[in-house]
């Protein structure tokens, strides 16, 4: 069979590393950015403990690539905040662990083919192109958060923070983040429904002198698997991660669920009806967390309503401590759901 992959993030590059090691596949992957500007736009925080497994799927140990190994992580919320007591979140060097994922396999830098320029040469078509979806049909009613970054060197001692840190906008909107990468270095941004996420980072930049070394930006999706249908375009194209909603929307996470992802198309490529299922039954808990943040940027959230979804959120996150790299408590969930 032979498998084009287009877009080579976290989801693409893993691909392209359990693909290549298949005896009945061939696979060429597809990237719109020059090698030599090819990059992970993103804050680069996981947890090691779900890393770890899937780094090694791929010959690789993801302690390697850890910059920062979390304690905790205070979140102000405004006129409260908690110290969430963190288990395994990490931040990593994600761009030099995609690099060497995709070490020995065969990528076109620089290309960004049209559908039907891959169509007569390939059986399958994977869209791992994150929020552009360019081969998959147009969604309707998604929502993504438009995001900006920069990466910083701080004096030492001049560190703002010793740890990670968030500070949520009201009616949970979004949130800033200022995650550690070691050395004085640092990743701080924003992403807010509400657009307030420049001017939140420029006061931020103003506040703490340091170094800006690099600037990005771009939305992330937050609509969940469910609301991404359809995954194929009924022909050759098929998504994997973000380009169909593979994003925790609480935290705006979506390397582990869209590298997850990527291993549900390996173990179902041959029978796409049932990757698809795989992947609704995965990300179901997805829909609820979708819906609770949609609620409270709209001002819509009871606590009366949908304390049940509430409920189920804290139920699943508190079962999958070790996933989430961090100690969940019913009180700072209630802290956060009234922000
Ligand atoms: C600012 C920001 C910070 C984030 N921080 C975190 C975090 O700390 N932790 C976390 O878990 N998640 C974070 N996320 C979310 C996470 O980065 C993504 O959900 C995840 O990387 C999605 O992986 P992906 O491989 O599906 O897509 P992407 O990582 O978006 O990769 C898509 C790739 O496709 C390429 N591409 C796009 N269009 C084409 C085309 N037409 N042809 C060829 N190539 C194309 C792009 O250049 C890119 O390399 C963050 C997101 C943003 C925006």
């Amino acid at each position: 069979m032979k498998v084009a992959v287009v877009g080579i993030g976290v989801a693409g590059a893993y691909l392209m590393n359990r693909l290549s090691d298949m005896h009945d596949v061939s696979v060429v992957g597809f990237e719109r950015m020059r090698q030599d500007q090819h990059d992970a736009v993103c804050a680069w925080a996981t947890c090691e403990n779900v890393m770890s497994g899937l780094a090694k799927n791929c010959g690789l140990n993801f302690q390697d690539y850890v910059l920062h190994d979390g304690k905790y992580m205070r979140v102000d919320l405004g006129s409260d905040s908690v110290d969430l007591k963190l288990k395994g979140m990490v931040s990593y060097d994600k761009l030099k662990l995609i690099q060497d994922m995709i070490k020995g396999t065969e990528i076109r830098f620089g290309r960004a083919p049209r559908k039907d320029e891959l169509e007569p040469d390939f059986d399958l078509i994977v869209d791992s192109t994150g929020l552009h979806r360019n081969y998959l049909p147009r969604l309707q009613n998604e929502l993504w958060i438009p995001c900006v970054q920069y990466k910083v060197r701080y004096k030492p001692g001049k560190e703002p923070f010793d740890d990670f840190y968030l500070k949520a906008f009201p009616s949970m909107t979004g949130y800033f983040w200022y995650f550690p990468l070691g050395n004085g270095y640092a990743h701080i941004g924003a992403g807010d429904f509400a657009k307030g996420h420049n001017r939140f980072v420029d006061e931020f930049l103003h506040k703490h002198d340091c170094e800006v070394i690099k600037k990005v930006g771009r939305p992330v999706r937050i609509s969940p698997p469910a609301n991404c249908e359809p995954f194929t375009d009924g022909r050759k194209s098929v998504g994997v991660g973000e380009s169909i909603g593979t994003v925790f929307a609480l935290l705006g996470e979506g390397i582990i669920p869209s590298t997850w992802c990527a291993d549900l198309f390996v173990q179902n490529m041959h029978d796409l009806g049932a990757y698809r299922n795989a992947v609704i039954r995965k990300f179901e808990i997805y829909s609820t967390v979708f819906k609770f943040v949609q609620m409270k940027i709209a001002g819509k959230f009871s606590m009366i309503k949908h304390a049940g979804d509430m409920l189920k959120i804290y139920n699943h996150m508190k079962s999958e401590e070790d996933r989430y790299g961090m100690a969940v408590k019913w009180t700072d969930m209630l802290k956060v759901s009234k922000i």
